[in-house]
């Protein structure tokens, strides 16, 4: 049996962040992680936009998040302060044109973990790979390190085991079962940040982007681009729309405004022109793309050749869908421990001395940087407030 001030699970971003911040405080941490390496969700996201964080201004950025406790929480260590951060451990940022910041361009994401763990490694943190959780109590917690089982003493346990998408980096959502077993509320994970499977086929349009369109569903709007792939949409106003869609069930009905920027009354009055063929309209009057004028080919004869008609669905073109994907898929899973059963210090109410951070809290954000933001932060908020609390029990 080992002993140890701060034991934390998983070694994804705000773990990592979390152990920093302690160790950087003289904290001995010891990190347990079940896959043979750290930060494999982590390097995922590198795969794709990598958006670290994103840069508009911290009253903005928090409305991206649909709970008051993980704004509170991001507004304490902001997006500003994490790329302050990223500086200190050697990793400098930039801000694409679309507001989201990214490490420098000539660095590769496993540099940037490579720069995290080199970080850790200076202030004495100890890693241990292969490590699975599979139990703990108010003292102990036990692990599975393949050949047989540990069972080591905690002072504080940090918790940081991830959401429930992309299994294969260890994020895999069977902590749900523990902590249910032990009386721990939990919301049950849900795709998020999900694309849509839609009804009608557009797998003809594969790998082509509707842009600067609207997307709406009910009263709610938002600006972006539309993927579409062989089984529906994608995209960030797809993504957005999650957490409104998932209030209704299964099929909904989203609404592109296909030109945004020209109101039904323009596009009436172009169409209405005498002897002009309506594809010229489109694609010299209207300036449809390409992409959206192959949607027009899928309306009936009688919306076609009205004015009215095809003028309205070039501003409300239907889609409509019927499943979010498969969980396993999806970039960020809602749901996990709901925060009435931890305290402001993101500690257990009925485990003192455990906390949770990161994607396994009960809150959803959409990707753009909002996501890994939320997770170092929270990483951030536990760290200090436990190293707050053994100063205080230090009397230092
Ligand atoms: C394709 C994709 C692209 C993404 N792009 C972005 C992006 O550009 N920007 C952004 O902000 N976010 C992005 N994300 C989301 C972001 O990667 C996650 O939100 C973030 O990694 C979650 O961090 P976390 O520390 O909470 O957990 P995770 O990174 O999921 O780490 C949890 C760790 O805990 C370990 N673990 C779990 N259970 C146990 C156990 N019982 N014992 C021991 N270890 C355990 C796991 O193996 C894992 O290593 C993306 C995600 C995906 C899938």
């Amino acid at each position: 049996m080992g002993n140890s001030t701060v034991i934390i699970i998983g070694a994804g971003p705000a773990s990592l962040i979390a152990a920093a911040e302690l160790a950087s405080a003289g904290i001995p941490v010891q990190v347990y992680e079940q896959n043979k390496a750290a930060g494999r969700k982590f390097l995922v996201a590198g795969h794709g936009g990598f958006n670290l964080t994103h840069s508009e201004d911290i009253s903005d950025f928090v409305n991206r998040y649909d709970t008051t406790e993980i704004q509170d929480i991001v507004r304490a260590f902001d997006n500003m302060d994490l790329v302050g951060w990223f500086n200190d451990i050697g990793i400098p940022t930039y801000v694409g044109s679309s507001g989201k910041v990214f490490p420098e361009k000539n660095i590769k994401p496993i540099q940037v973990l490579q720069a995290i763990l080199a970080y850790l490694d200076r202030y004495g943190v100890q890693i241990f790979y292969g490590h699975r959780m599979v139990d703990f109590d108010h003292t102990y917690v036990e692990m599975d390190c393949g050949v047989d089982r540990v069972k080591i003493k905690y002072q504080r346990l940090l918790l940081g085991l991830g959401g429930g998408s992309w299994a294969k980096t260890g994020s895999d959502g069977k902590w749900m079962a523990l902590l249910e077993s032990k009386g721990i509320k939990l919301n049950s994970l849900r795709a998020a940040n999900s694309g849509l499977n839609t009804i009608s086929d557009y797998s003809r349009l594969a790998g082509k982007v509707l842009k600067n369109i609207h997307l709406r569903f009910e009263e709610i709007q938002k600006a972006g681009e539309v993927l579409f792939t062989r089984y529906g949409i994608e995209g960030s106003p797809v993504y957005y729309m999650n957490r409104f869609i998932r209030k209704s069930p299964f099929p909904v009905t989203l609404y592109i405004d296909l030109k945004p920027k020209m109101a039904k009354e323009e596009m009436e009055r172009l169409l209405g022109q005498p002897n002009v063929k309506v594809i010229d309209v489109l694609r010299n009057k209207i300036k449809l793309s390409p992409v959206a004028i192959e949607l027009t080919k899928e309306l009936s004869k009688e919306v076609y050749t009205s004015v009215e008609g095809l003028a309205y669905v070039l501003k409300h073109y239907p889609i409509q869908v019927d499943a979010f994907r498969d969980i396993d898929e999806v970039i960020s899973t809602a749901g996990g421990v709901y925060f009435s059963e931890l305290d402001s210090a993101l500690e257990l109410r009925n485990f003192p001395g455990v906390f949770c951070i990161g994607e396994m809290l009960n809150w959803e954000a959409p990707t753009g940087g909002y996501l890994l933001q939320a997770c170092f932060s929270s990483g951030h908020w536990a760290a200090r407030k436990i190293k707050e609390a053994i100063w205080k029990e230090m009397n230092v």
